[in-house]
């Protein structure tokens, strides 16, 4: 085959990295660098010239949009199918893994995947069952334990407590959480990871074969790794299977759930003779934006240290905007994009980044308002909704009866005259006979032993489970999905609620059906369909919406951004406490990963970026008055420019800062660049202040394009 067209478009250093012959190759390089852009051609180069199957070859990408992605790139640079390669997330590997393999991993066929919802659910549970007091034990404490032990690899015997009451406890509840989703054929997402790895340690004959068979392993996003991902890593590639990874170390954003940065370095020591290439040159962003990023990155001390630099011109100085306050925020953001689009650029090329998930209602009411499509990544997931998550419980449960989380999710959802007292009927008979919620239910049914309302509730709502499953699963899948919808009166209890939220809900679950009939059956060729789509449900929550395929605003955390791009970028919420965030800001290690997210989400506008702050904002249920991030003060002054409603200048931002602090204290009540109403002239931004306390002269300029000095104390302005 004739490999020119997979090293054009590469440069020099790209071309080494894609044509390496090293067992191990490191390609460690900042942002926009074309670190994917390598691993996509090397992929096809290793099966173009090294004449290797597609099957043999495993790629670990962030998210499995970006699988989709690399697989339709390598398929246009080969011009044949790769349908059949391994690409996909740690999570979505070790998951196809298991279900390859479910009776030598320990589990039902019929095993379901649990989100950090339902875990969080049967983990209370089973402390109920332990007589735990929330107050003094609480669930998510436990939760977030169980998870950082199965992220290190270790089962309740492996750990030590010595004395550690904390520990102690907490070990226990893991060992009983573990039986109850041993009983309920129940895998949460930590879980993938462990049993995946401990069936090919455990497992000699399933080792070798996958040791045999996999000739590559190429690891996007390296630096974020945790270590039972890491010796998921070593177990696979032990033999002759070479491998390559990619990452940044600047970019590392996931310490807090486990990621080790020194995973790099170890990789280094541990994979002997690796060859390091690094990337220096940037093809995504501006000069100004890259210097930017650069200026910010450098205040780090932990670095590996790399140079990045772009053939391209500075482009606009990156535009700083002090809101008045997160409405006022969101208004200017909503207004930019109107006139984005309306000079004919695309919603999809703009992207609004934030530090915490709460941010994003404010600015989705103004692009409601402005009637701005918008799809939010991660946060709100569309498979995490209420009535999405009712609808795929029923159907969980239908395929399996031994799924407990689905169970109490829905036994009394919509409501059916079961009380709290005969669910706890049912979770006391299923403790004291091991067995699961249905079977016990099912005794109960028999046995009449609850009221006879309740009795004949239960037993419908058993055999809904048990004959909707005999109706319906030789459907298509979205045909079962409406079925279930009317079949468990969820649609009729969402059309009995009233106003927009409920016919949100209604849309939602037409979507879920459309996402149903869209579904690429192709992708899980083991499964049935209905198992598969809810393990894509379960796995792909967050990074998959039934409307990805419309226009629309990419709204996002800054950690759902790493590796995206975006023609334009707002970053809302630069505020000391949003971002840095509090929690993070005592400690440097926790403040290098925030200034290190800054990285990340700077380095993704390509052409113009924007850092917003409010001087006023409602956050955790207050007013505060935030001070400046001191990620935009990183940022040299030459770069940025402050921009005014009627006007833009630079202005470096601690003169600026000064000013609002000023005029704070001049007690008018008002600050520089706030948003006012005033009867006759309308709405404007206050650009200065002159005099003092009653004879206080504020000078405005009005949206109509006036500008007017006026006395506050006559004035009547409103604040807007
Ligand atoms: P990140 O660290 O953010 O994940 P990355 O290093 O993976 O970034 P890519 O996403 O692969 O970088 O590439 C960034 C952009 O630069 C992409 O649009 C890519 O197509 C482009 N690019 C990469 N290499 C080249 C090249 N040699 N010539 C032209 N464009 C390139
Ligand atoms: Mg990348």
């Amino acid at each position: 085959m004739d490999v020119t067209p997979i090293l054009e478009g590469l440069n020099e250093a790209q071309k080494e990295a894609v044509s390496a012959s090293e067992p191990a190759l490191l390609v460690l390089a900042g942002a926009g660098s074309g670190k994917t852009r390598v691993l996509v051609h090397r992929i096809a180069w290793l099966i173009a010239t090294q004449n290797l199957s597609p099957h043999s070859i495993m790629a670990v990408t962030f998210t499995n949009k970006a699988a989709h992605e690399m697989k339709s790139r390598v398929e246009g640079l080969l011009g044949r199918s790769a349908a059949n390669m391994w690409i996909g997330t740690f999570h979505g590997l070790a998951h196809r893994l298991l279900r390859a393999h479910c009776r030598d991993a320990g589990l039902p066929e019929t095993f379901q995947i649990l989100d950090s919802d339902d875990q969080l659910r049967v983990i209370k549970r089973v402390m109920k069952d332990m007589s735990l007091e929330e107050s003094e034990w609480p669930a998510k404490q436990a939760q977030w334990f169980i998870n950082k032990q199965k992220d290190e690899g270790r089962r309740p015997k492996d750990i030590r407590a010595n004395g550690d009451l904390f520990t102690n406890i907490h070990c226990k509840v893991y060992y009983q959480y573990q039986q109850a989703c041993q009983t309920g054929g129940l895998v949460d997402f930590a879980e993938l990871l462990l049993k995946a790895y401990e069936l090919l340690r455990d497992n000699q004959h399933l080792r070798e074969h996958y040791q045999e068979r996999f000739r590559h392993l190429l690891v996007d996003e390296f630096q974020d790794t945790n270590g039972i991902q890491y010796a998921w890593i070593r177990l696979i590639s032990a033999h002759e299977c070479d491998i390559t990874i990619v990452g940044d170390d600047d970019q590392s954003i996931y310490g807090w759930r486990g990621a080790k940065i020194e995973n790099i370095q170890r990789f280094e020591r541990e994979f002997s003779g690796t060859k390091t290439i690094r990337l220096e040159q940037n093809y995504r962003s501006t000069g100004s934006i890259l210097k930017a990023a650069n200026a910010v990155i450098e205040n780090n001390q932990e670095r590996m240290g790399k140079n990045l630099w772009t053939e391209g011109n500075d482009g606009e100085p990156i535009s700083l905007y002090a809101a008045f306050n997160e409405q006022e925020e969101a208004r200017f953001i909503a207004a930019r994009i109107e006139d984005w689009y309306q000079q004919g650029n695309a919603y999809g090329d703009c992207a609004i980044l934030y530090r915490s998930n709460a941010q994003s209602r404010v600015i989705e009411e103004f692009l409601i308002q402005r009637q701005i499509p918008y799809r939010i990544y991660g946060g709100l997931k569309f498979f995490e909704r209420a009535e999405v998550k009712d609808t795929l419980a029923y159907l969980r449960l239908m395929y399996n009866h031994q799924d407990d989380a689905a169970f109490e999710r829905v036994v009394n959802t919509p409501a059916r005259g079961l009380g709290a007292k005969s669910v706890e009927k049912i979770r006391e008979l299923a403790r004291g006979n091991q067995s699961t919620l249905w079977e016990a239910a099912w005794e109960l049914v028999e046995e009449q032993a609850l009221s006879p309302k309740a009795t004949l509730a239960l037993a419908e709502f058993l055999n809904l489970i048990k004959f909707g499953y005999e109706e319906f699963h030789e459907l298509p899948l979205s045909e079962q999905i409406q079925m279930t919808i009317e079949a468990s009166n969820l649609m009729a209890m969402y059309e009995k609620e009233k106003g927009e939220k409920a016919l949100a809900r209604k849309e939602n679950l037409a979507e879920l059906a459309s996402a149903a009939r869209e579904f690429d059956v192709d992708d899980y060729p083991e499964l049935s369909p209905m198992t598969a789509f809810l393990a894509h449900a379960s796995l792909e929550a967050g990074d998959t919406q039934a409307d990805q395929y419309e226009d629309c605003v990419q709204m996002m955390t800054l950690h759902s951004a790493k590796g995206l791009e975006f023609p334009l970028v707002f970053i809302a919420g630069m505020e000391e406490k949003l971002f840095p965030h509090m929690m993070s800001m005592d400690e440097p290690d926790k403040l290098e990963e925030e200034r290190r997210l800054a990285y990340v989400g700077i380095t993704r506008a390509m052409k113009k970026l924007y850092l917003l702050y409010a001087e006023k904002r409602r956050l955790w249920g207050k007013d505060t008055y935030p001070a400046v991030s001191r990620f935009i003060r990183e940022i040299p002054a030459q770069l940025k420019e402050e921009v005014r409603l009627n006007a833009t200048f630079s202005q470096p931002v601690s003169t600026r800062t000064r000013a609002i602090n000023d005029a704070a204290a001049n007690d008018t009540g008002f600050v520089l660049g706030q948003m006012v109403e005033h009867a006759k002239f309308g709405v404007g931004v206050i650009l200065n202040f002159e005099g003092e306390g009653d004879r206080t002269v504020a000078h405005i300029n009005f949206e109509s394009g006036e500008s007017k000095r006026l006395m506050l104390s006559y004035a009547k302005l409103k604040p807007c």
